[in-house]
């Protein structure tokens, strides 16, 4: 069973406990967008499940008709095993409703496979997909000269990989030049909007000028259990739609300690939360 203090990231193992949690949060303005923890998969039997998990999720979304979408992993739907058993999986997704789903990238290995994937069905759907791109890579620029001539939605993102030095920046002030200009040039180039997906107060701030500036419309998405105080300060302040990225599922305990080493705050919460002090 989830740990109360797991549930702060987490929101719940069942897809109903999930959907629960979205339906509160569209209340106070804000979408959702539902990640079925699991990756890296080596065999068919796990990509199956979980693509027919993520159906069945689609139905729910739809029945409840909550403010939701969804963003899965290419390696939970098997791209470790063939990138044509991802392909197919991601095609039963994106096939079986009318709701938006986002592509989470990956490291650098699985990047062509994922932007040709996302090519695709942005022309089949008519843009109702979207793809995370990283600044930490030197290959971005690029990606997206490509990517701001199709439909459909892309995230930006620091970069969540250690990627090896010859095809990344990896130290975080040059990662933070480089997001900030390529925040400026997804406002400029892609009209139909774009997605910040950071926590970061500073690129924020630059997203809003730049908002100013260009007129884009744009979303700032934010994982569950952080910055959740500023999240609901945005849906009030900015003309920005904020989503939070919300992972549920059994296989919550190493996104859980993922989120924990991230910042020594929360290990000092969690510890806090054990001790019951
Ligand atoms: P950081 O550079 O980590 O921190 C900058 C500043 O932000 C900090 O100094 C602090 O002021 C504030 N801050 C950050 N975290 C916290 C916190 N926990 N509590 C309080 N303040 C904080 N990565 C991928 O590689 N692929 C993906 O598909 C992907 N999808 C993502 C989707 C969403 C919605 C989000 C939010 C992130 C995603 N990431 C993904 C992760 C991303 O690449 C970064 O690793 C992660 O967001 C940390 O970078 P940051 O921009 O939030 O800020």
């Amino acid at each position: 069973m989830l740990p109360p203090i797991a549930s702060n990231f987490v929101a719940g193992e069942s897809q109903e406990a999930a959907l629960e949690y979205v339906e509160q949060l569209n209340e106070r303005g804000i979408g959702g967008i539902l990640n079925l923890l699991g990756e890296h998969y080596e065999g068919y039997d796990e990509p199956i499940a979980d693509t027919d998990a993520y159906v069945e999720l689609l139905d729910g979304i739809e029945r409840r008709d909550l403010d939701a979408c969804i963003s899965v992993k290419p390696s939970q739907l098997g791209v470790d095993v063939s990138d044509s058993l991802f392909e197919r999986n991601f095609a039963r997704i994106v096939d079986a409703s009318d709701t938006f789903v986002w592509l989470d990238m990956e490291d650098h290995t699985t990047t062509d496979v994922t932007l040709d994937c996302f090519e695709r069905h942005a022309g089949e759907t008519d843009g109702n997909v979207g793809v995370c791109v990283q600044a930490n890579l030197h290959r971005t620029g690029e990606d997206l000269q490509r990517l701001a001539e199709l439909p459909g939605k892309v995230r930006l993102v620091k970069g969540a990989y250690n990627e090896p030095a010859e095809i990344s920046y990896t130290d975080d002030a040059t990662v933070d030049a480089v997001y900030r200009d390529t925040l400026e040039y997804m406002f400029r180039e892609f009209e139909d909007g774009i997605a910040v997906g950071t926590h970061d107060p500073e690129m924020i701030d630059h997203a809003r000028s730049l908002y100013d500036e260009y007129g884009t419309p744009y979303e700032i998405q934010m994982l569950m259990g952080v910055r959740e105080s500023a999240q609901f300060d945005l849906v009030e302040e900015t003309e920005a739609d904020v989503y939070q990225y919300i992972p549920y599922g059994t296989k919550w305990l190493s996104y859980f300690y993922r989120r924990l080493r991230e910042r020594k705050k929360n290990v000092s919460f969690a510890a806090r939360a054990i001790v019951g002090s």
